[in-house]
């Protein structure tokens, strides 16, 4: 798969760049609505992307480290393909619609908010409708 042949799998929800925490007991993760201090929130897209594993401790190069999937989003394009899964009708790969992953409600744009230094992301944990 060429380089960009793999960044076309990416929807651009922007769900991996929201704050995650686990469960040090079962390893379960838990999404929260606070988005990385380089996510562009309306946009989402991270407004440093050449340079995001520098600036951000934990912030992953999927393609150098295709074992971490677990972190991301049952939606996430990488993490279907990691697990044999279809990609869904949203995504614009097969809907050819590159508005649909916000129109499905999968983007995080409508919901996300800043990190802040004062902020907690343990008070603002998010169950997935889509
Ligand atoms: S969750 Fe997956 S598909 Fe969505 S922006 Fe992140 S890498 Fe792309
Ligand atoms: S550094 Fe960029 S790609 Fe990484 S989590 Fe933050 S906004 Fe997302």
């Amino acid at each position: 798969m060429t380089a960009a042949e793999w960044e076309s799998l990416c929807d651009g929800c922007a769900r991996c760049c929201l704050h995650k925490l686990e469960d040090e007991d079962t390893g379960e993760i838990f999404f929260t609505k606070v988005a990385c201090r380089l996510l562009d929130i309306q946009a989402c897209r991270c407004t440093q992307y050449a340079e995001r594993c520098e600036l951000v401790v934990g912030c992953l190069d999927l393609r150098a480290e295709f074992t971490q999937f677990h972190w991301l989003p049952s939606t996430c394009a990488y993490r279907l393909l990691a697990e044999g899964k279809n990609l869904p009708d949203w995504h614009p790969l097969v809907s050819g619609n590159p508005r649909a992953v916000r129109e499905a409600g999968v983007a995080v744009n409508a919901f996300a908010i800043a990190e802040t230094a004062s902020l907690n992301p343990a008070d603002f944990v998010i169950e997935w409708l889509v």
